[in-house]
């Protein structure tokens, strides 16, 4: 990770800019709340405003280098909290109004104020730049320098971003398209983060998907809420860049280990057979849409037994491993290479019609037929040589589904074995 990731660039100077202008227009809708509280102590919403803001500066200041401004907030947002009487309220007020009259003489100094953005959905849903492959992340954030802070940093690690201002439209967006990490608020319009990660988690496609909670509040009732409504993370305003993207990038790394293990075998780490069989019903489909061809090839080792037998189940183990490092570096680096069944592997050869793939399938023949076996753990004993047989079939028929092609090609094995071992069967 870049250690100089906001240091003193544009990017910060930007973020300043971006947090004094949104400081601005927070400070009038907090001015207009405390005057109404001061008319009418009673005022529920003008406090939970007025509070609201300062649960913003809170988390926000701190991410521009601004600690003491970060500090005020949260102090007058306890003071708010707190205020159980009428007098209590009274010196709260006091406090915050005095907090407010030298924010509003400093925000002056530092910019002037820009138009109001559209808060529309289209407006605050923002795409990032083009993907370098690294994750989508979808921000549900209400407050928008919250959401410029984490999609810079974000942009600058590889990310792309999607961003939502509430539980509602980030819900819509799930139906649509899919994140590969949710950060959220926990304090949203509405419907809180709390409840959306819960609802997000009741989806049953949507229960690994890992979801970091982005909080002003940091106290253990609030992280263990957050963990028991099914969150993965914790990060507390204010927070480093740095620190947002280190844990999204980690969490991402363990969800991408994750599907692999899912498709690939254990003992060959070549793709598993559900792998396998998906693969190559996508690559019908696309034969069929753009007219391609494409093979499949099925491999048997020959007499596979008689190993297992001589040698025992551990050497015949470690002549599977060496078979699946040997196919896959005989094939090319567009091909997928398969453990389909116990001693058999499954071959997708893209874009290549079926007298190629007979040429390449006679390369691996050869390869595995002049290689030197070594499963053993000393190097005492002589090398073992071991022979496979080879079914090809073409996806090119329009009707023909996955199994049925598959199939085709075990037929091919079937007469390769008949024939006598260690050779290639094109089917008819
Ligand atoms: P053929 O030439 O007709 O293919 O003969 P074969 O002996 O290879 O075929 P058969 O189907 O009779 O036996 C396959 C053997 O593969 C039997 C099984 O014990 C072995 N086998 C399957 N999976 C594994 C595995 O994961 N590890 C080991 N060591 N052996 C396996
Ligand atoms: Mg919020
Ligand atoms: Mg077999
Ligand atoms: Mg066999």
């Amino acid at each position: 990770m870049t250690g100089n990731l906001f240091d003193g660039a544009s990017e910060m100077e930007e973020l300043s800019d971006l947090f004094w202008a949104e400081l601005g227009r927070g400070l009038i809708a907090a001015a207009e709340a405390h005057r109404r509280l001061l008319g009418d102590p009673g005022d529920a919403a003008a406090l939970a405003s007025l509070q609201g803001f300062c649960h913003r500066l809170a988390g926000d200041a701190g991410s521009v280098g601004q600690p003491v401004l970060s500090s005020l907030g949260a102090a007058c947002e306890a003071l708010l909290k707190s205020s159980a009487s009428a007098p209590d309220l009274a010196r709260a007020l006091r406090v915050v109004g005095g907090a407010l009259a030298s924010l509003e003489s400093e925000q002056r100094t530092r910019s002037s104020p820009r138009p109001e953005q559209p808060r529309s959905e289209a407006a605050f849903s923002k795409v990032g730049p083009a993907s370098e492959g690294k994750g989508h992340v979808l921000i549900v954030e209400d407050d928008p320098f919250a959401v410029r802070m984490m999609e810079s940093a974000l942009h600058l690690a590889g990310f792309e971003t999607t961003a939502c201002g509430d539980a509602d439209s980030a819900l819509a967006r799930l139906e649509v398209s899919r994140p590969d990490l949710i950060l959220t608020d926990v304090q949203l319009p509405s419907t809180d983060g709390f409840e959306l990660c819960r609802r997000i988690r009741s989806r049953p496609m949507l229960d690994i998907l890992p979801i970091i909670f982005v909080t002003a509040r940091a106290d253990v009732e609030e992280r263990i809420r957050g963990l028991s409504v099914g969150g993965n993370d914790y990060l507390v305003k204010p927070f480093d860049p740095r620190e947002l993207v280190a844990r999204v990038s980690t969490h991402l790394q363990r969800i991408s280990s994750l599907r692999e293990m899912a498709i690939r075998d254990g003992l060959t780490h070549c793709y598993n057979q559900k792998y396998f069989k998906l693969r190559v019903a996508e690559e019908l489909a696309r034969a069929k849409r753009l007219r391609r061809a494409f093979s499949v090839a099925i491999l048997d080792i020959d007499h596979f037994k008689a190993v297992n037998d001589r040698f025992g189940h551990l050497v015949g183990d470690a002549v599977l491993a060496e078979m699946a490092n040997l196919v896959s570096a005989s094939v090319r680096s567009i091909d997928l290479v398969a453990r389909y069944g116990g001693e058999e592997f499954g071959l997708l050869l893209t874009e290549t019609g079926v007298a190629e793939a007979a040429v390449l399938a006679a390369r691996v023949l050869d390869r595995v037929g002049r290689h030197e076996f070594r499963p053993w753990k000393d190097g005492e004993q002589p090398p073992l040589g071991i022979t496979v047989s080879i079914g090809i079939a073409e996806g090119v028929d329009a009707l023909l589904e996955a199994d049925a092609l598959l199939e085709r090609a075990d037929g091919a094995l079937y007469d390769a074995k008949r024939n006598g071992r260690n050779r290639v069967v094109v089917a008819p």
